[in-house]
C-alpha cells in the first residue's frame, strides 16, 4: 500500500541545491504524519526542510503595490504550517473557504489540493502561484495563506502560545473572498465568517481579499472575539476602540515581519525610524488605493486620551493606543541600534520587530473579560514584560511607562506606584486552599475553587459566578526560554441593574445587566502572574480592600449608566440585523439591544468594518428601535 502513497520529493526545493545538501529523498505520507505529530521539538528552518510548512504566494500589500513595487510584490518568505486534512476550499482545520457572492447568487468554485504538487490548483489544475493570479481560486488561496499564518503568529510560543478558540459554536471560521459589491470587509461572528467585499475604482476592479492588512485586520477582531468574547457587550466606546486596535496592530506587526519591506523602511529613514516625515513617505505607498485607512501611517499620530475624551468614534479613539505601541517600537529599535555592538541595522530592527510579537500579544491574556480599557491593556504590557524579565536590566519598563503617562493612558500616581520595589510573584490569600493542578483540570473544579473564596476573591455570597474561559498556555521570553506554564481562569457575574429615568427613552423602567469579573493569571507553582478586575457595587465584606473594591464597583454602575444615556441620547442604538450574507457599513447600528432572559442586553454590533467612522459621530446617523 505504501508505494501507492503520494511522496513528497525532499531535495532541491525551497533552495537551490549544494554539495553539502543530502541526496534527495521520499517521503511517504505516514513519515510526514509522523514528523508533523513530532513537529514542536523540529524548529522552524528544519520544518520548512522537512515539508511541514509550505510557502505560498500571497501579496505582500495587494496588487496595485505590487504593480508599483515589483520588489515587494509577494512575500518570499510566506509559509504555512502544513497539516494531515488540508482539503479543497482551501478547508483546513480553523478555516474554510466559501467563495458565496450573495449579490451575484453564485457559488466560485474551490480551489482544489493537489497532494502531489504540495499546493491548490484551479479548476483546470494549474498550480495557484504567482503565475496564475487571474483565477478567483487564487484569491481564495491568498486569503487563506495569510489567515493560517496569522493565526500561527498568535498561537506560538512568542504569541499566546496555545490554541485559540472562535468566538462562536464552531471550529472552522469561514471566510467569504467575494461576499457581494461594497467597498468594506467585516468579521461577523453570528455568520462565523470573514467577508470581503470589492468594488470597481476607475477602470480597476479592486478585491478586499487580495489586500493583506484589511485581511489581518479583520482577523484582529476573530481573534479578540475568540478570547474575550464578552467585550462584544460593552457599552463604552473605549472597548469598541480596542477592538479597532488589536486590527490595526495585526496589520502592522505582521507587515513589519517582511524583510524585504524593513529593508525599504531602514533606506528610507537611515534607520530611523523616528523621522516622521520619511516614514509617512513609505506608508503612503502602501494601501492608498485599497483602504482609506493606511494602518502604518495612523500609528504615527500624537494623540492623548485628553484629546479623544468623550469621543464616540472607535477607529479614531484606537488611534492613541495604536500610536503608543508604534513609539515603544521606534524606542525599542533606537536602544537595539544603540546597544547592536557588531549586528547590522537590519538585525537591529528585526530584534525589534520580534520582541514587540511577545510584548504586545501576551499581555491580551492578562485582560480582565469585560469592559476592557486602555489602562487595562497597559497595566497587562507592563505586567507581561515584568513576568517574562523580571530583573529588566535594560529598563525597558521605565520606558513603556513614560509612553503610557505620555499619551494619558496611565497617570503619574499609578507610574510611581508601579515604580516602587515590590515582590515580582506573590500568592493569594486565600481562605481555602485549591491546588493549582486542580483548578486547572476542569471548569467545574475552577467554580470550586471560587465558590470556596468568594470573600478573598471579592466575589458577592450570593450571585451566580461563572467560570467564562479556563486554559493553560505555553509561553516562550524572547530568547526563546520557556516560561512556567500559565493557568488563566476568566469569570463573570451579571449584576441587575434597572433604567429609571427619562433620560433612558424607550428603556424607562426596563432591567438589564451590568457584566463584573476578573482573569486571574496563576503559573504552574501557584503564583499569582495577574489578577485583573471589573467589580461589581455589591458589597463583599466589611474589610478595607473590600470595601475599596464596592467603591470601585459603584463607579462602574454610575460610568455604565451614563455611557447608556449618552449613546441614547446620541440614537446609537439599534437592534440586532441578522443576515447571513453579511451587511454594509452603513445599515449597521453601533450599538444593539436586545432581549435575554427577561432582561435588556447591549452589545456592539457584531460586525466590525474597515470604513472610516468619520461620519458616524453624535448627531449623525440615528438608529431608531423598532418596537
Ligand atoms: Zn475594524
Amino acid at each position: 500500500m505504501s508505494a501507492t502513497k503520494p511522496t513528497i520529493s525532499l531535495g532541491p526545493g525551497d533552495a537551490p541545491a549544494t554539495h553539502d545538501d543530502p541526496p534527495a529523498r521520499a517521503l511517504t505520507a505516514l513519515d510526514r504524519n509522523a514528523l508533523y505529530a513530532a513537529r514542536r521539538f523540529i524548529g522552524t528552518d528544519v520544518e520548512k526542510k522537512l515539508k511541514l510548512r509550505i510557502s505560498f504566494d500571497v501579496y505582500f500589500q495587494d496588487p496595485l503595490v505590487a504593480q508599483e513595487n515589483p520588489k515587494l510584490a509577494f512575500d518570499e518568505e510566506w509559509y504555512v504550517p502544513w497539516e494531515p486534512g488540508l482539503q479543497d476550499g482551501p478547508t483546513s482545520a480553523r478555516f474554510a473557504v466559501v467563495d458565496y457572492d450573495a449579490h451575484m447568487d453564485t457559488l466560485a468554485q474551490p480551489a482544489r489540493w493537489d497532494e502531489k504538487q504540495d499546493g491548490f490548483v484551479d479548476p483546470e489544475g494549474k498550480l495557484l502561484n504567482r503565475h496564475n493570479t487571474e483565477p478567483y481560486q487564487f484569491h481564495q488561496v491568498n486569503a487563506w495563506a495569510i489567515l493560517q499564518h496569522a493565526l500561527e503568529f498568535y498561537e506560538d510560543g512568542w504569541g499566546l502560545g496555545r490554541r485559540i478558540p472562535w468566538g462562536f459554536n464552531g471550529s472552522r471560521l469561514i471566510v467569504v473572498p467575494h461576499a457581494g459589491p461594497g467597498e468594506n470587509a467585516y468579521y461577523d461572528r453570528s455568520s462565523k465568517s470573514l467577508q470581503f467585499y470589492y468594488f470597481d475604482r476607475g477602470k480597476e476592479r479592486i478585491y478586499t481579499c487580495l489586500s493583506t492588512d484589511i485581511i489581518h485586520h479583520e482577523f484582529g477582531h476573530a481573534i479578540l472575539d475568540g478570547i474575550r468574547p464578552l467585550f462584544i457587550e460593552a457599552v463604552t466606546p473605549e472597548t469598541a476602540a480596542f477592538h479597532e486596535f488589536v486590527g490595526d496592530l495585526t496589520a502592522i506587526l505582521i507587515a513589519l515581519r517582511n524583510t524585504p519591506f524593513r529593508h525599504q523602511l531602514i533606506e528610507a529613514t537611515g534607520g530611523d525610524i523616528s523621522k516622521e516625515s520619511t516614514l509617512t513617505g513609505v506608508a503612503e505607498q502602501f494601501g492608498k488605493h485599497v483602504q482609506n485607512k493606511p494602518y502604518l501611517r495612523s500609528a504615527r499620530n500624537k494623540l492623548t486620551m485628553a484629546d479623544v475624551a468623550g469621543d464616540q468614534r472607535p477607529h479614531y479613539m484606537s488611534q492613541v493606543l495604536t500610536g503608543a505601541m508604534f513609539d515603544i517600537i521606534i524606542k525599542l529599535s533606537k536602544h537595539y541600534l544603540d546597544k547592536r555592538d557588531d549586528a547590522t541595522v537590519p538585525q537591529a530592527f528585526w530584534n525589534t520587530i520580534q520582541r514587540m510579537q511577545f510584548m504586545a500579544l501576551q499581555p491580551l491574556d492578562l485582560l480582565p473579560p469585560v469592559d476592557v480599557t486602555f489602562k487595562d491593556y497597559a497595566m497587562a504590557v507592563l505586567r507581561a514584560e515584568e513576568i517574562a524579565n523580571p530583573a529588566d536590566p535594560d529598563d525597558y519598563r521605565e520606558m513603556m511607562l513614560d509612553v503610557f503617562i505620555k499619551r494619558g493612558i496611565l497617570d503619574t500616581a499609578t507610574g510611581a506606584a508601579l515604580s516602587k520595589p515590590h515582590h515580582v510573584f506573590e500568592r493569594l490569600d486565600l481562605d481555602v486552599f485549591h491546588d493549582v493542578d486542580l483548578i486547572s483540570s476542569s471548569r467545574a473544579d475552577a467554580y470550586r475553587f471560587l465558590d470556596d473564596n468568594r470573600r478573598a476573591l471579592f466575589i458577592p455570597p450570593n450571585i451566580d459566578v461563572i467560570v467564562a474561559d479556563l486554559c493553560t498556555a505555553q509561553k516562550l521570553t524572547r530568547e526563546g526560554r520557556r516560561l512556567p506554564n500559565q493557568i488563566l481562569l476568566q469569570y463573570v457575574w451579571r449584576e441587575d441593574v434597572v433604567l429609571e429615568g427619562r433620560q433612558f427613552g424607550h428603556f424607562d423602567g426596563q432591567a438589564t445587566t451590568m457584566l463584573c469579573g476578573g482573569t486571574l493569571a496563576l503559573n504552574q507553582n501557584g503564583e499569582l502572574l495577574a489578577w485583573a478586575r471589573k467589580p461589581g457595587s455589591q458589597a463583599t465584606g466589611t474589610s478595607p480592600p473590600a470595601n475599596e473594591e464596592q467603591g470601585k464597583g459603584t463607579y462602574r454602575r454610575l460610568a455604565f449608566l451614563e455611557s447608556l444615556t449618552r449613546r441614547i441620547r446620541s440614537g446609537r442604538i439599534g437592534t440586532p440585523l441578522e443576515s447571513e450574507a453579511g451587511l454594509l457599513a452603513k445599515a449597521i447600528p453601533p450599538l444593539v439591544a436586545q432581549r435575554v432572559d427577561g432582561a435588556l442586553r447591549f452589545a456592539l454590533s457584531p460586525h466590525f468594518g474597515i470604513t472610516d467612522d468619520e461620519d458616524d459621530v453624535d448627531g449623525g446617523r440615528a438608529w431608531q428601535i423598532s418596537s
